[in-house]
């Protein structure tokens, strides 16, 4: 089992400016090496077999891979003898992540879902660096973890690491509030669970609202958090200050210090807020059935807004990292008429946004609209009878699919 802990660290001034530095030269290699890729690109965009012109490519060039790039950090570091400071399985790491965005933007990670065109990054835009090679346990000592080249690192170890665990890659990275330390840990003792098949009683089903951020098939509401709500507001106040400030005054400067702290306070709030939900939610040992959410779909619509707001792409991550943890499964459904169909008796009663209730004109059920889902998307993880007419081979779209690594802590 593969987990990440992410603890703060507490740097001297001198050790800040070392990682100041080393984020600085991995920001240029990085932007360096994606340009010497979509030069060859550029250059290679034309088929030479299907030219329908006399050929007026500029002679073929190497394609630069991970390897070519690697080889070629020897010349980086004659011509730039600062890039020898860093730790070189860490400059390395800088060229794979290169690899990893360029090809995820021409043929897509392992669904072959293809993400944008990647960016050169900005000062500053570069922010984490990566230290691929384990830790060794004698490294992490109480409140000082050891890495190559930088030493002994004070970190704030407001939980100790599970036992049995490797701690495989460090991470650092630096947030607006300070620099902060992403363990990697790696435990081959913990058994893969093999999951109870969905069945009526064991299942619960959620469905993803405007109004709540969730309703179960029960009818429980869970709400978006009021502190969450006024997070937010004090945001949004920060952030019409900062557009009164002078463009290069040092007020501005300050004022987007203050919004970036603002928008991390609102995002780790989320995150807490997603946290609980998820171990609420599986505390009662059950599977969770949700809607397979279309993020694309959504965020083209007017439910955009409230979508980004409560960041259920994130919760459903954590949702299913946390039930594979307790054995369970997050299934995601097709949301197909989760919401117009009656799950009393199957009858499709068409609603619009506005209509927050249910009422069958078949068999009389009237529910909330959002429960009358819940129970809808349960029955479609389970295969019960009430949606049969409309349980196909696509009505299951699969279990949630969880990032390799999510930090947690
Ligand atoms: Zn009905």
């Amino acid at each position: 089992m593969r987990t990440a802990y992410q603890y703060r660290l507490r740097l001297t001034t001198a050790q800040q400016s070392t990682i100041d530095q080393w984020l600085e030269l991995g920001r240029r290699q990085y932007n360096y090496r994606l340009a010497e890729r979509f030069n060859w690109y550029e250059q290679n965009r034309c088929d030479i077999n299907a030219c329908p012109l006399i050929c007026h490519l500029p002679e073929l060039k190497d394609r630069p891979n991970f390897y070519s790039q690697k080889r070629d950090l020897v010349n980086s570091k004659k011509w730039f003898p600062e890039y020898k400071e860093l730790p070189s399985h860490t400059l390395q790491d800088v060229i794979a992540r290169v690899e990893k965005t360029f090809d995820r933007w021409l043929s897509g990670d392992s669904n072959g879902k293809r993400s944008g065109k990647p960016r050169f990054k900005g000062q500053g835009r570069y922010r984490s660096i990566t230290f691929p090679d384990p830790v060794k346990p004698e490294h992490i000592d109480g409140q000082l973890i050891q890495l190559p080249k930088v030493g002994k690192l004070k970190l704030i170890l407001h939980r100790p690491l599970p036992d049995g665990f490797k701690v495989k890659t460090a991470t650092i990275t630096k947030k607006v509030d300070g620099y902060y330390v992403t363990l990697s840990l790696q435990d081959s003792s913990v058994p893969v669970i093999t999951p109870d098949v969905p069945e009526l009683d064991n299942t619960i089903g959620v469905d993803m609202g405007l109004k709540s951020f969730l309703v179960d098939d029960s009818g429980n509401e869970i709400k978006i958090p009021q502190h969450y709500r006024k997070a937010q507001k004090n945001l949004k106040r920060l952030q019409r200050s900062l557009s009164r400030k002078k463009k290069g005054s040092n007020r501005r400067q300050k004022a987007v210090k203050r919004v970036a702290k603002a928008h991390l306070k609102v995002s780790n709030k989320r995150k807490d807020f997603h946290y609980k939900i998820a171990k609420k939610l599986l505390s009662q040992g059950k599977h969770v059935a949700h809607e397979k959410l279309n993020i694309k779909g959504i965020a083209k619509s007017r439910m955009a807004k409230s979508t980004h707001d409560a960041g259920w792409g994130q919760f459903l991550q954590i949702l299913s990292i946390k039930a594979e943890r307790a054995g369970l499964l997050a299934i995601a459904v097709n949301p197909n008429g989760t919401s117009q169909n009656c799950s009393g008796c199957g009858t499709k009663v068409p609603k619009e946004l506005k209509d927050r209730i249910h009422v069958c004109p078949e068999c009389g059920l009237t529910l909330d609209r959002d429960h009358n889902a819940a129970i809808n998307i349960k029955y479609l993880a389970v295969g019960h009878s009430v949606n049969k007419a409309q349980i196909t081979s696509d009505a299951i779209a699969g279990v949630t699919e969880k990032p390799a690594l999510y930090p947690i802590g």
